[in-house]
């Protein structure tokens, strides 16, 4: 069957034909192409196509696809049962792997996805203070939970949604929004503020210089506690994260992606003091019959022991290098271009004017809304190399990609962008 044909299929028993809305292609047009198999940078579709993957599962995989330790941890536990409904030596031991990488973190709770991460930590943060308000930036995503779903970039901006149907008014009543960038100034009624330390939902946004200090500072003179959602930037700017990288400690850490090594998880996590508000010892509860699933815990575990500071550095010197010559190829091509970097994540904004990079969502929103991306994604995706299917998604480039597949991808760029550039001119 050809990609057409099954999403055709799937669109009859699957609503719009995917479980994720940015998979759909809404925002670009098109037919998305059906993934059969993965193999490091690239992936293969039911065509028998081959694409070098800027996607990874939207940051899950930083090895690149069907790595071998990964394929052996997965099957080693599949043979030893996958769930339980018990403690299992696994959770331990990617908690110990975890806790051990992280400067000021001391425990950790496993969950099955970064949604679930940020919305138990937003009950934690709520039970521990017993305040009600948080605080979260424009443009910033933090998965699906009802009180997040205000202000989100990532899927939410390409359909234009400000919030979601089916939220009610009650839900996002104590939701706080701000712009990104600037420190907000609190009162005692804010149980914590969410941020993502890099701002990587809404294309890639750097955290300017001093905001998160000036977060912290703001957090620690109402007494709020201060959540960093690195469900992307953990395990991947480097074994600390964010809050290593940028020196600014937060309160509570929610992970998700890298730590799963591509099967479902999520975590959160903090000082053991915070953690002890958590049933069992505490009055906050959380439960999940799949957290801390045993093949999810041996994926996640791989990917930690397969990582060392070396490959964070050269990682993100590979990606240094790549976003400062496909910023040059797209401009060369004809197109005005920034390629925000930092460490290991890379980001794209294309217009056909000369443009300062975004510093906010509002500033991201103006240059991601037009119709160009679209245009260059089908040029990209035409020359063998998958952007996200949506302009407020940033590139990802794992470990599997050598720096002759980011030559193609940069050779790509300058191709896509001179036939953009010539339709639109
Ligand atoms: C992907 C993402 C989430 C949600 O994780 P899911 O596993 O998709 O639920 C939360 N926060 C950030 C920053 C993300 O990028």
């Amino acid at each position: 069957m050809s990609n057409a044909e099954y999403f055709e299929r799937a669109r009859s028993v699957i609503p719009g034909g995917v479980d994720s809305p940015v998979r759909s292609f809404a925002s670009v047009g098109g037919t998305p192409y059906t993934v059969v198999r993965g193999q490091g940078a690239y992936v293969y579709d039911v065509e028998g196509e081959r694409y070098l993957d800027f996607v990874q599962s939207y940051g899950a995989s930083l090895l690149g696809h069907a790595h071998p330790d990964v394929a052996a941890a997965i099957s080693a536990a599949a043979r030893a049962g996958t769930t339980f409904g018990a403690p299992t030596p696994g959770e331990l031991h990617l908690a110990e792997a975890i806790v051990a990488r992280v400067p000021g973190l001391e425990q950790v709770r496993f969950v099955s996805s970064g949604t679930e991460a940020t919305m138990s930590a937003l009950r934690l943060a709520r039970g521990a203070s017993r305040r009600d308000r948080i605080l979260k930036f424009d443009g910033c995503y933090h998965g699906h939970s009802d009180a997040l779903l205000v202000a989100g970039g990532s899927g939410l901006a390409q359909q234009g949604l400000p919030g979601s149907a089916g939220v009610t008014a009650g839900a996002v009543r104590d939701t706080l929004v701000a712009p990104y960038n600037e420190v907000p100034v609190l009162d005692e009624s804010v149980a914590a503020v969410i941020v993502e330390p890099v701002a990587a939902n809404m294309n890639l946004v750097a955290p300017a210089p001093g905001f998160l200090e000036g977060l912290r500072a703001e957090c620690d003179r109402v007494g709020a506690l201060l959540i960093f959602d690195e469900v992307i930037t953990g395990f991947r700017l480097g074994e600390g994260g964010a809050a290593a990288r940028f020196g600014v400690t937060p309160d509570l850490w929610c992970f998700g992606k890298v730590i799963g090594g591509g099967l479902p998880v999520g975590a959160f996590g903090g000082s053991a003091q915070l953690l002890a508000h958590l049933a069992p010892s505490g009055p906050v509860y959380q439960a999940g019959t799949l957290s801390g699933n045993p093949a999810a815990m041996a994926a996640g575990l791989s990917v930690l022991q397969a990582l060392s500071a070396g490959l964070y550095d050269e990682l993100a010197a590979r990606v240094g290098r790549f976003a400062g010559r496909l910023e040059k190829a797209v401009r060369t091509g004809g197109l005005a271009a920034r390629v925000p970097s930092v460490g290991p994540l890379a980001g794209l904004f294309l217009a056909r004017e000369e443009f300062a990079a975004p510093r906010n969502f509002a500033e991201a929103r103006t240059v991601l809304g037009s119709d160009l991306y679209p245009a260059f994604f089908h040029e990209m995706l035409a020359r063998g190399v998958a952007l996200a299917p949506g302009a407020y998604e940033i590139l990802f480039v794992s470990l599997a990609h050598t720096d002759d597949d980011l030559d193609r991808a940069v050779d790509a760029a300058h191709a896509a962008a001179a036939a953009v550039a010539a339709r639109a001119s």
